[in-house]
């Protein structure tokens, strides 16, 4: 998914991005926790979440999503 930033939870760390940045977004995100997200196996969660499927997905005008390692800019 690719989509500005619209807000930042209270106390949320955007890294090197801020509101307002086009962004792009994996299609599935892990847990964050579990030994698989530790080592940025994402894709081996047991806990996954995939827009779309488990939350609202990219054809909602609002998407609420976690940025983490696999977040990027388009094209970069
Ligand atoms: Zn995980």
């Amino acid at each position: 998914m690719v989509g500005y930033i619209e807000s930042a939870g209270p106390g949320t760390d955007l890294g090197e991005f801020r509101v307002g940045d086009l962004v792009l977004v994996s299609n599935a995100w892990g847990c964050g926790s579990c030994r698989f997200c530790r080592v940025g196996m994402e894709d081996h969660c047991q806990s996954w979440t995939m827009p779309g499927f488990h939350v609202w997905g990219g054809y909602g005008e609002l998407v609420r999503v976690l940025l983490g390692p696999w977040s990027g800019r388009p094209g970069g």
